[in-house]
């Protein structure tokens, strides 16, 4: 854990999964057998700042609901970038990628569970929550002090942003 200061200057994209990163992993089933997840304001704003800022941002998540879509949707992601259903996630992670011209190393990823080990691998900085499950832990470049929907996006975003001198709010193209 740590060169990962030396990785932040060479970032360029994000991608997220949603379960036990942007929540913390808890869902409330619906009769319609829909899922309500709980977000942090924090995190969607820092995401929404990444955006702003020409960041390339992506999901990546085994859930299905077309909530995550929509709420990700509302932050600035483009819909073909949001990648619902994902089982065997490197290939969506190249597909972000390869679509948005980066390389794999300039892309940030941030996951908490066995099917994000993957990417995990293959990224340029490897992210986790506090409380990610260890296996995780293991391969990761930097392990967050915040649990997963409790800001360890707006961590590694404002980390980013603020190496790369990016860090500074712009009210006007915020409400734009
Ligand atoms: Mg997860």
């Amino acid at each position: 854990m740590s060169n990962y200061k030396v990785k932040l200057a060479n970032i360029k994209g994000f991608a997220f999964d949603v379960d036990g990163v942007f929540t913390d992993g808890g869902v409330i089933g619906t009769a319609s057998g829909d899922l309500i997840r709980v977000y942090d304001s924090k995190d969607g704003f820092g995401l929404r700042m990444a955006y702003l800022k020409g960041y390339k941002t992506a999901i990546v998540t085994g859930g299905s609901s077309e909530s995550i879509k929509k709420r990700f949707l509302g932050i600035g992601v483009k819909e073909e970038d949001i990648y619902l259903k994902s089982r065997d996630k490197v290939p969506d992670f190249l597909d972000f990628c390869k679509r948005n011209g980066l390389e794999p190393s300039e892309v940030a990823f941030v996951g908490d569970d066995l099917p994000d080990i993957p990417i995990l691998k293959i990224c340029g900085l490897a992210v986790c929550p506090a409380d990610a499950v260890p296996e995780v832990k293991e391969v990761c470049d930097y392990v967050s002090q915040f649990n997963g929907g409790k800001g360890c996006v707006r961590d590694l975003i404002e980390q980013v942003l603020k190496v790369q001198g990016k860090w500074v709010f712009d009210p006007v193209a915020y409400s734009g």
